[in-house]
């Protein structure tokens, strides 16, 4: 079990396996590449398996693949039945723009994967092409359809922004609902890759909305970066929200970059390189610095709604 200094039990790795991405949304990458780190430097599937499998062996139980754009790099399926291969019973999803979904997902499911997050930030056509800078609504609505008829767990994510999508908060609630999905709305979280005309709003600005029209209860929190709720029907949907000082609390994670370093915390600078050591065969070497970023994880991140993160969503998987 990997416990860290804090006493929080680590169980969860995110691992990011492109930068690259087929949309420029506003908050994240509006204007990338400046230059893409070059295909040679981005660790191979086998490489990234190696890890995978010491991280695993030491007490991850939860995979989430994501990226830049997860799906846009070759063979996803296949590096997720290595893993599904290796540890059947971990809980392995993927996040995901939707873009790709609706003639991967099938091919997902065989392959050993059990979730997907799918991104969606607006159900107008005009909407969308202004966030994500490309024309990708109606791909995005088959994909989550896709996903639900291969019968994958699926969740959805938006993140609000003020004038932008921050009067579709209900229209998004009510199209999740319909279709038996918990949807999480997450606070824009101002970092120095995205748009800096952009604004985000609050997540009690998205609670006294949804208030307004439903009675709503909190539920207990768990170790999900999000906080759970529920309506009259029963429905249950979430707020992320890092604005918030409970928010480190119950963190449960690490994060592994397509470049092959291991980030102890989202918003703080520190970061160790795994690459060399896997790449050198020398297993101890990449456990003990699994082990050093377990014991190096800060109790709270660095960063406060004042300070702009320079680390690219892109770069460390969100
Ligand atoms: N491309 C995939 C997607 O968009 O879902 C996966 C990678 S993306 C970096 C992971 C998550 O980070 C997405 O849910 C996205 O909405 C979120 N994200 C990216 N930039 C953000 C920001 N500045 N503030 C809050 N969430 C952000
Ligand atoms: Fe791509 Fe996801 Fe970033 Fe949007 S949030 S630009 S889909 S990586």
């Amino acid at each position: 079990m990997l416990v860290d200094s804090f006493n929080r039990k680590i169980n969860y790795m995110r691992v990011s396996v492109t930068s690259r991405c087929n949309f420029r949304c506003l908050y994240c990458m509006p204007n990338t590449p400046f230059s893409w780190e070059p295909k040679e430097n981005v660790l191979s599937y086998e490489d990234m398996f190696e890890f995978i499998k010491i991280a695993i062996d030491s007490g991850i139980d939860k995979i989430r693949l994501t990226g830049g754009e997860p799906l846009v790099r070759k063979d996803i399926d296949k590096f997720i039945r290595m893993i599904s291969t290796y540890a059947p019973n971990i809980d392995l999803a993927l996040t995901t723009n939707g873009y790709f979904l609706d003639h991967l997902a099938p091919l997902l499911k065989e392959a050993g994967l059990k979730r997907v997050n799918i991104s969606l930030d607006s159900l107008r056509q005009d909407t969308y092409l202004k966030i994500a800078q490309k024309d990708v609504l109606y791909k995005v609505l088959n994909g989550i359809e896709a996903s639900l008829s291969a019968g994958l767990g699926v969740k959805l994510n938006v993140v609000i922004l003020k004038d932008v999508n921050d009067m579709e908060i209900s229209d998004l609630y009510q199209y999740a609902k319909k279709l038996h999905v918990p949807i999480r709305f997450i606070e824009y979280m101002e970092n120095s890759t995205a748009n800096a005309n952009i604004q985000g709003v609050s997540s009690q600005y998205i609670l006294d909305e949804l208030s307004s029209k439903h009675n709503i209860t909190e539920l207990p929190r768990d170790n999900s970066p999000a906080v759970y709720y529920k309506d009259e029907d029963g429905y249950v949907f979430g707020l992320i929200k890092p604005h918030d000082d409970e928010f480190c609390k119950n963190c449960n994670r690490i994060r592994l970059t397509a470049e092959g370093y291991l980030i102890p915390c989202l918003y703080f600078d520190e970061s160790y390189q795994i690459k060399q050591a896997i790449q050198d065969g020398d297993i101890k070497k990449a456990s003990e610095i699994l082990q050093t970023v377990i014991q190096n994880k800060p109790e709270k991140n660095d960063w406060t709604e004042h300070k702009i993160s320079n680390r690219a969503f892109y770069e460390t998987g969100g």
